[in-house]
């Protein structure tokens, strides 16, 4: 006898999630009072809420390169170089520190963490503010 009811219907649904490759367009903030208050958020807090121009200049891969990579990323994205920048603008760098104590102490990092900074930084060869601009910050965005 032939199991002719077996008709095996091999439906093999290939069940295609249909994930929509969601991109979703990053809206970047451009009024400057949120702008301010957002970095101001992010250097105090860490909590990130809003999109800003200056995030997309962040190069992961460049990044990860560097062995200190985690801590660095951190401070890139609570806008540590963001205001540093903003600090040094229209300023003649002194060769000192005196900034980046300023930001960091800001940044309410302990005593021990900013040592802990302050060393990476001169690993990198940050041995003053704008020295952390050129030589530290320039190994995180870009190309
Ligand atoms: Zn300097």
């Amino acid at each position: 006898m032939s199991l002719g009811n077996g008709k095996r219907t091999a439906n093999r649904e290939k069940r295609r999630e249909l994930r929509e490759q969601l991109t979703p367009e990053i809206e970047v903030i451009k009024d400057k009072k949120l702008i301010k208050e957002e970095v101001n958020r992010r250097l105090v807090s860490g909590l990130q809420t809003l999109s800003l121009e200056y995030d997309s200049l962040f190069n992961d891969q460049k990044a990860s390169l560097n062995k200190d990579s985690d801590l660095l990323s951190l401070l890139f994205h609570r806008m540590f170089f963001y205001r540093l920048n903003e600090k040094l603008s229209g300023l003649t760098c002194d060769h000192t520190l005196r900034l980046t104590d300023q930001i960091l102490t800001q940044m309410q990092f302990s005593r021990g963490k900013m040592n802990e900074i302050l060393e990476i930084f001169k690993k990198n060869g940050g041995n003053c503010d704008c020295e952390i601009i050129y030589n530290v910050e320039s190994q995180l965005i870009g190309k």
